[in-house]
């Protein structure tokens, strides 16, 4: 460990972040390549020629949440405040990717959270949840991350978060309902263990009906 430590102080040759991303990113491109000439199609055809390297930088971008952590996205935008109502952003959008296909979800976000004595600064929120849709996702999961690092980060008595989402590999195959709706949610705290509190979110949501049992997550 103590040699380690030396070690990443020392000007050494590991490859800098931005090697690393390039690297990663000409491996992407020849394999995008490869996928596109195994479905049969020719690489030099002029539209295509670029589309290797356009296509690994668009799949980096959307999977760049595993280059960030919590600390740095929320970069200490905590501030002391002693009004403790409930704090809630609406519709935040997002787009994900699932790791089943990898094939794009895309829909909103509702976060709201019970202070207790620090708040976060608003666009935190909604760039923790950019964080975590930006990785190989399951909704199910990506409501729990968002809404556990938020809980994490600020010490609120609770935390909720509501996400509502239409799944390309719903509509475009599989069972290719166009028009499916997937809503996913998650409870943490007096969230979870307070109805009122419970009902308060999501009557400001306009879903007091679809979510007024308990816990919410199991049943969806
Ligand atoms: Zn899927």
């Amino acid at each position: 460990m103590k040699n380690k430590t030396l070690f990443s102080q020392s000007q050494s040759n590991e490859p800098s972040n931005h090697d690393a991303k390039q690297i990663k990113l000409d491996r992407l491109t020849e394999l995008f390549a490869s996928i596109i000439s195994t479905i049969g199609e020719d690489l030099h055809r002029e539209g295509l020629v670029k589309t290797p390297r356009r296509a690994a930088k668009a799949f980096q971008y959307l999977m760049s949440g595993y280059d960030l952590n919590i600390e740095q996205v929320v970069n200490n935008a905590l501030f002391k405040c002693d009004n403790n109502e409930m704090v809630i952003v609406k519709d935040i959008e997002l787009f994900s990717l699932c790791e089943h296909h990898l094939l794009p979800f895309i829909g909103k976000c509702h976060i709201g959270y019970l202070p207790d004595g620090k708040v976060i600064g608003l666009s935190k929120m909604a760039r923790i949840v950019d964080m975590y849709a930006r990785r190989l996702q399951i909704q199910e999961s990506l409501s729990n991350q968002i809404a556990q690092s938020l809980m994490n980060v600020t010490g609120a008595s609770g935390v909720g978060v509501v996400i509502e989402a239409m799944h390309s590999c719903m509509i475009a195959r599989g069972v290719r309902k166009q028009n499916a709706t997937v809503k996913t949610c998650a409870m943490i705290g007096s969230f979870k263990n307070d109805p009122a509190i419970r009902k308060e979110f999501l009557t400001s949501l306009h879903l007091p009906g679809a979510y007024s049992f308990s816990p919410p997550s199991e049943d969806l």
